[in-house]
């Protein structure tokens, strides 16, 4: 069967993956725009500690319990460097109480998820010797199976593994045909297309409601400390840190709705983001500010993804819609998606998940 994936972020990869790995005939189409949210993603890979309980909490769980059987994949497919590792998570604040309410949370959620492993409360001293930078007057629970991703490297990863089971990226924009898509003067045809075109989504498909949402995130060198093994910090805020090995810390992400494809690093952002970062993490004071990466965030109304065929066009299917949550919740969700796209069983309920539960049908 022959498959068109559009869009090759996290999203659009993973499936691609999936698909090759199942023997369908793929090609990947990427337009290459500037602020893929894959590329700016801040990857922590921890679900268990966020205040959500529905559904978006259900599949972002079992998709970070699915990760190391992705790395296992990506491994038999002749890939050994997936980035995704565990290195353990906090919740961290200056109140007692707080805490005290996060520890019940997610030590009732990590008894049902083994992946979330041990979970454990830690003074300001213990929680600083995890994290160095942090302040001192910041006790934490600590959830060991926590982990982080880098988002780019993934989707490298993701292709090159796609393309060893087969698969052709072509670059360039897609458009839909009545019987596959159109890039530039190529006409491909398929039996199935994939739209996986985060933020810009609606450009090919105006009816499902999925809008930009930008994220300016800052990258920190701390030249001569060895970050490797510092844990994801998440502070009571949307807020965030996580460390990468080479010295490099990362402090996000504004959360910019109705943005729209302004791809730019504001004043306002900066700040913000600068802000909350030094507030948490003092010991940030003396560290190289290397970069700042934009991103938009696919975000649908409701926070949940699309995932699924369209009523009208069986052919073609979504995946897209993953909000601030996709470097967790897209691997699995492109498994389900490349399934259906095969006519294979899913072993999930994806109603909550229909492309058009919003247009009222
Ligand atoms: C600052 C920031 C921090 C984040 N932190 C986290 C985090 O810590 N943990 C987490 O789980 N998630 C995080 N996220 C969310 C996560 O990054 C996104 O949900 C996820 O990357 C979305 O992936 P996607 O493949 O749907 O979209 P994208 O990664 O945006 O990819 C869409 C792709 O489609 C292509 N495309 C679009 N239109 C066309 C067309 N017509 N033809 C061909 N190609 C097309 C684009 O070029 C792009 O490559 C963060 C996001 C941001 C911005």
């Amino acid at each position: 069967m022959r498959v068109i994936v559009i869009g090759s972020g996290i999203a659009g990869a993973a499936t691609a993956h999936q698909l090759a790995r199942r023997g369908a005939d793929v090609v990947v189409v990427d337009a290459g725009h500037a602020g893929v949210a894959t590329e700016a993603g801040a990857g922590i890979v921890c679900p268990w500690t966020g205040r959500r309980d529905d559904e978006e909490y259900r599949l972002a769980a079992a998709s970070a319990a699915y990760y190391p059987d992705l790395v296992a994949q990506l491994a038999e497919d002749g890939v050994g460097e997936s980035s995704f590792e565990v290195i353990g998570g906090m919740v961290v604040s200056a109140d007692d109480a707080l805490l005290d309410g996060v520890q019940r949370r997610v030590t009732g959620r990590a008894e049902a998820e083994p992946a979330a492993g041990a979970v454990s409360r830690l003074d300001p001293a213990q929680a600083r010797e995890l994290f160095p930078a942090l302040a001192p007057d910041l006790g934490a629970v600590h959830v060991s199976g926590g982990g982080r991703v880098d988002g780019r490297r993934l989707r490298r990863a993701l292709l090159d593994a796609a393309v060893t089971r087969g698969a052709r990226i072509v670059h360039g924009v897609a458009r839909l045909t009545p019987r596959g898509a159109r890039v530039g003067d190529e006409d491909l045809a398929a039996d199935r297309i994939v739209v996986a075109a985060g933020a810009w989504t609606g450009e090919l498909l105006p009816a499902v409601p999925v809008a930009p949402q930008r994220g300016q995130i800052g990258h920190f060198e701390l030249p001569g400390t060895d970050t490797a093994r510092w844990p994801v910090v998440m502070p009571a805020s949307s807020h965030y840190l996580l460390a990468f090995p080479g010295s490099r810390v990362v402090a996000g992400a504004t959360r910019e709705t109705g943005s729209g494809f302004d791809y730019r690093v504001t004043a306002a952002g900066q700040r913000e983001v600068l802000d909350h970062a030094l507030a948490v993490a003092p010991g940030l004071a003396e560290a190289t500010l290397v970069e700042t990466r934009v991103g938009f965030r696919p975000a649908s109304p409701d926070g949940l993804p699309l995932l699924g065929a369209l009523d009208d066009r069986p052919d073609v299917l979504v995946a897209t819609g993953f909000g601030p949550g996709g470097l967790t919740q897209a691997p699995l969700a492109a498994r389900f998606v490349a399934c259906l796209a095969l006519g294979e069983e899913v072993s999930a309920d994806l109603t909550p998940y229909r492309p058009e539960r919003f247009t009222g049908r």
